[in-house]
């Protein structure tokens, strides 16, 4: 029952008149024990989940999902969200890893502009509502960017910190279906890929920054913190959001 959901999906992409409730649980069921390649396949190439797009952070360990997609699909749409916040050391990573990878569609969202000039006329709108400053520079644009897809790929993974211990590989966001290949590998695993494929670091991780978002709400983490405990640092916040 589960598998003939998810072929009929295969057979008609982008027919969309399926409960995404029921193709979340078959594409779970089906992809139980699925490598990162294998989900990846499935989504980009078979497109089981519909139209999706890629969303990278260019941040640490970023590369490892960029490379993964790259093998299946090198014009598979990435959405970078420009938030206007980035350290330098992000942007000039991902010059470098879109040459390095052939990736031919990474597509820049930026906030909007009417917005961020009524409410962050000084761009300090970070220092005084965090939740705030994520929902005009993060949440909303990635909102109207994934207007067009079914679903959405993330990089996160189970060890990154104890709020994501149980991510599954595949979610119903309410809206979307969000597409996790990456959930079950260790900080082992990653390390491994990117020497295995001669990936490029972030500059920032040799400063110990192990989870890279804006300059102003990130920090560097010691070895026994979770990688994520260095984002929104002395704030009971740890998501920006998108991922709630
Ligand atoms: S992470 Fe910080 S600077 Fe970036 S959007 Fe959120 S609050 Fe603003």
């Amino acid at each position: 029952m589960s598998a003939t959901v998810v072929q009929l999906k295969r057979q008609h992409p982008y027919q969309d008149d399926y409960d995404r409730a029921d193709l979340v649980a078959a594409l779970t069921d089906e992809y139980s024990q699925a490598t990162p390649q294998d989900i990846l396949r499935a989504v980009l190439a078979e497109k089981v989940a519909g139209g999706v797009a890629l969303v990278s952070s260019f941040g640490a360990e970023s590369s490892v999902l960029l490379h993964l997609a790259a093998q299946v699909k090198p014009d598979a749409p990435i959405i970078f969200l420009e938030t206007g916040k980035h350290f330098a050391e992000t942007l000039s990573h991902k010059r470098k890893l879109i040459t390095e990878l052939g990736l031919t569609n990474v597509q820049e969202i930026k906030p909007d502009q009417a917005a961020l000039g009524q409410n962050d006329p000084q761009g300090d709108l970070w220092r005084r509502d965090a939740d705030a400053c994520c929902a005009i520079r993060k949440v909303r644009p990635l909102k109207g960017a994934l207007s067009g897809y079914d679903g959405w790929i993330t990089g996160r993974k189970q060890f990154q910190s104890s709020a994501r211990l149980r991510l599954p590989f595949f979610e119903d966001s309410g809206t979307h279906i969000k597409i996790n290949p990456l959930a079950r590998l260790s900080q082992q695993d990653i390390t491994a890929y990117m020497e295995q494929h001669n990936l490029p670091q972030h500059p920032l991780v040799e400063q110990g920054f192990a989870s890279i978002g804006c300059w102003p709400c990130t920090h560097p983490v010691t070895a026994d913190e979770d990688a994520r405990a260095g984002r929104w640092r002395g704030q009971a916040k740890t998501e920006c959001g998108i991922h709630l």
